[in-house]
Order: structure tokens, then sequence, then C-alpha cells
């Protein structure tokens, strides 16, 4: 069974309403690790809706938490904004009502077109309504029994003026670490470290929680049954251990069904953009990889395992992947340990399985086709003239789109430069031996009487190298050389199959003639 339908099954044995909880605190551009997290949860609730239990889906935005530093992308006016809450903090271009909304938008967009389509909430806002103000005065209530929790489970030191709230000081705008002098509720008197001396009402944002108390709150004030959350939290001593106590003992409440989940590693041109801090955003990915793919690169592992995202060649790979799963769920010929793997490709197509199998065009040979056809129409006339495609439905045409898109923003900014290829339109200046043209002679002549399709070019070109002295590897090379001046480039048979016959035999005929 996919791992999703054993943790829906498991949460069902304990109760038909289900609320699964994904969030982030969005201080800077989101990884593509988080992506997973928000995959991780969507799968587990469709399984359950699936199975018509009472389940929702939300995401958290902590947008009360504060910002940590300033962050080298951030210009140095914002040196004055480190530890205010990123909800009233001003967004960085201009065009958000906070920094919290700058960051998580755009993220929150890119997650809708994985169709993960949440119900938002903002930290800040439940601490606006009060409804934080219970669990809080709680935990001020139970302060001792929360340090002494604190101390059992983490192993580490609390001070003994240890205080479970930090007020929000309204003169130097930061959450305050200063002086706790008392409280009564609903209000916590402090000085501040700026040398304000006020009270915070618990009932409104005048204040906060510590983070490890403030996932505990709201696991009870939500109602959580189930939630991912990054492999870190889940060690031992770590936040979900203290949590559970908290929820427990503190809070009287039954903890969530935990998920933790692996990392995501980076393979690929992995360096850091200066502008994000960040290798390859979760916005990048999605712009460079197909909605269902991605969804199933995550999903096809248990939450469990690493996944590596390669930016670089990997990713053909895995929509090649994709495509060959696909294929199995539409036409069978699955063997027993590759079923999970269906499911994988059911759960991550956004709006559910099409009734038969979507248009597949290798993605390779669309890398190519994308460089030599200018725009979209170009690409899509091409294919109908090299595929002998008629017509191409409605969904098929937006599927195409979507993968010419990704594949143009992959080109742009993340693809080696080996699948790169600008077709030189006069000859190149190469140097042939005879053994080069002699090959040339025999590909020229296998060619001229051949269908024009990718199998049949790669077949005809492959042959003739073969039998001539050159063999397979070095035919195609003199091929590239001839037509895009390197040494090695895409699918040969595809990549030729998209040039016009003419074109390709009248080249052959240059570099014989240029040679002799
Ligand atoms: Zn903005
Ligand atoms: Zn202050």
């Amino acid at each position: 069974m996919h791992w999703a339908d054993v943790v829906a099954k498991e949460l069902m044995d304990r109760g038909q309403k289900q609320l699964i909880s994904t969030g982030i605190t969005p201080s800077g551009f989101i990884h593509v690790g988080s992506l997973r997290e928000a995959i991780t949860a969507q799968a587990v609730f469709k399984a359950l809706k699936q199975k018509n239990a009472d389940a929702k889906l939300i995401y958290l935005v902590d947008s009360f938490d504060p910002l940590r530093k300033r962050y080298p992308f951030l210009p140095e006016s914002y040196e004055s904004e480190v530890g205010k809450p990123i909800a009233l903090i001003p967004c960085p271009c201009g065009q958000h009502k906070s920094y919290a909304e700058h960051f998580i938008l755009p993220f929150l967009q890119s997650i809708e077109e994985l169709g993960i389509r949440p119900e938002i909430h903002w930290t800040h806002q439940h601490y606006e309504q009060g409804d934080f103000a219970s669990a809080t005065d709680t935990i001020i209530q139970k302060k001792e029994m929360v340090a002494n929790i604190l101390r059992e489970v983490t192993g580490r030191d609390v001070p003994p003026d240890f205080f479970p709230y930090s007020p929000l000081c309204p003169k130097c705008g930061r959450l305050s670490n200063g002086k706790i002098l008392g409280y009564e509720f609903p209000y916590v008197r402090y000085t501040c470290h700026c040398g304000e001396e006020g009270k915070a009402d618990i009932r409104k944002a005048e204040g906060k929680l510590p983070w490890r108390l403030e996932w505990a709150a709201k696991w009870k004030i939500l109602g959580v049954t189930c939630e991912p959350f990054g492999k870190d939290h889940a060690a031992a001593g770590g936040s979900y251990d203290t949590g559970v106590r908290f929820a427990k003992e503190v809070l009287i409440n039954e903890p969530p069904y935990p998920i933790p989940y692996e990392f995501v590693q980076l393979k690929g041109k992995g360096q850091m953009h200066k502008s994000t801090g960040v290798a390859v955003t979760g916005v990048d990915a999605l712009r460079m990889t197909p909605a269902p793919v991605l969804n199933y690169n995550f999903l096809r592992y248990n939450p469990d395992r690493h996944i590596d995202y390669d930016s670089g060649l990997g990713i053909l790979d895995v929509v090649d992947e994709y495509d060959r799963v696909e294929k199995m769920y539409y036409e069978g010929g699955v063997d027993e340990k590759e079923k999970d793997l269906l499911r994988a490709y059911e759960i991550g197509q956004p709006d559910g399985p099409r009734g038969h199998i979507p248009l597949q065009i290798p993605y390779r040979h669309l890398v190519s086709v994308v460089q030599i056809a200018d725009s979209f129409d170009g690409v899509l006339a091409l294919l109908k003239r090299t595929e002998h495609l008629a017509e191409v439905e409605q969904k098929d045409v937006e599927l195409l789109r979507q993968r010419v898109e990704c594949v143009r923003f992959w080109l742009a900014n993340f693809a080696p430069d080996e699948v790169k290829c600008t077709i030189c339109q006069e000859m190149p200046k190469v140097e042939l031996t005879d053994a080069d043209i002699n090959f040339l002679r025999c590909a020229y002549t296998s060619l001229q009487s051949l269908d024009w399709s990718g199998d049949k070019i790669h077949d005809s070109v492959y042959e003739s190298a073969k039998s001539c002295a050159i063999g397979a590897k070095g035919g195609f090379q003199v091929l590239y050389r001839i037509f895009i001046d390197r040494k090695q480039g895409p699918r040969l048979g595809y990549f030729l199959s998209t040039l016009d016959k003419e074109f390709v035999l009248r080249r052959i005929e240059e570099a014989i003639k240029a040679a002799s």
C-alpha cells in the first residue's frame, strides 16, 4: 500500500474528523524542501478524502515569528527590523502588505499549481483574534511544569526567571526578552531592553509564546490531528518531543499524528543564488519541473527516505521515469513491487487522472525542439510534423505548454551546457578526416531514402557509422560538429528529425565538398 494510504488508514482508526496542518515561517525565499512538506500533507489529505473522511488541510503561515537576522538578500535598512514579527515588517518590494506576505504568497501560488489548495491561516491573526489567550493563560499558570518538561526533554538548563511569553514592545516594535514583572490575567507586566515599561494583553497580539509552546498551543487551538515536519524536529529531545508533553500535560490535548520527513538534497547546479540565499527555491523547482512530475517525484518515496532534487540532467531522467509510470498506469504491465508508483502517479495529478493516456513527447526531444522553434506555436507545428500528430486535444496542448515553459526556464537557469545547442546556419569550420568523409557519404545515401522520423534517423546513422571505420560514437560526433559545432548534443535522431530533411542533406553535402 502507498504510504499516504497507510497514514490515512491509521488516522481513520483514530477518528473520522481529521485536520492536516502544514506551514512555514516565511522569513526568506522558500527552499525546495518545503515543497516536500506541502506535498506530503496534501497526499494524506487526498487519501483521507477518497476514504470519505471528514478531512481538512490547512496551511499555517507563522507570520508572528520575529525576523532573526538581516539576511544577505535584504537591504541594510532591514537591520533595524530584526526582532520584529514578520507580519509587521514592510515588504521588500513595496507590493505586499508585509514581509511575511512577500515571501509566502509566491510559494502559495506555486503549490496551487500542484493541486494543493489548503485553507490559509496566519498566526498573527490568531493572536489578534485572541485565539491564543486561553492556552497562553494555562501555559503561564503552569510555567513551573513547562520549565520542568523543557529541562527533562531537552536536557538543557532553564533559567530561574524563565517566563513562557514574550511581550511585543510598542516602543521598539520587538518581541522583548526584557524582564517580566508579573502576571495577572490578561496582563503580563514587563520592562523592555529599550527601557519601555508596560503591560501586554494576552488576548491581543501584544506578545507571543516561545515557538515550542506555540506549536503545541496551535495543535489545540486549531484541532490538528496530523502534521508532517522536518526530521530535525523529530530528533530525541526535539520540538516534537516537548510538544507532545506540553500537549498532554499542560494543555490536556492529544498531540497530532506525526509524519517526520527527510530532507531534500540538491544536486546539479546547486550554487547559492546571491539574490535569494537559496540554491533552488520552491518556486524555481516548480518553474522547471512540470507540476505532476514534481508531485510524483516526491510521492514515490516514503517520507523517511531522502530525496535528491537534481536541477541538472537528472531532471530529464525524472520526467522519463514519470512518463514510463504514466504509460503503465493507463496500459498496464506493472509488477507487484511497482504498484505504489501508480498510486504516487495518481495522487500526484493536480486535477485527478485523465480518462486516457495524455500525449507523451519524450522530454529530451522537447529540450531540442524548444531550442529550434522560437515560439510555442512553432514547437507545436514542429511536433505535429516530426511526430506525425494530427489533432492535439486541448488538454494535451495545455500539458505541452506547461512542459515547454518548464524546459525554457530550465535551459535559461539550470541546464548544463551540454544540452544547449544552437544550429549553425552556416557550415562551421571543422577539420574532417578521410574516415569522417567516408562515413558522411554512407550516412547521406542512407538518410536520403529515409522516412524522416527520430528513431529511423537514429538507426540509420548508427548503422552507417558502425559499418564504417569511424564507429558509432565517432559518427555521432561528426554530425554534431557539422550541425552545432560541438562534440555532443541532444539525442541525435530526434534532433535531426526536427530539422528540415533538405537542410540536413545539404549540410552533409557541403561538409563532404569542403573537405575534398
Ligand atoms: Zn513584496
Ligand atoms: Zn522595547
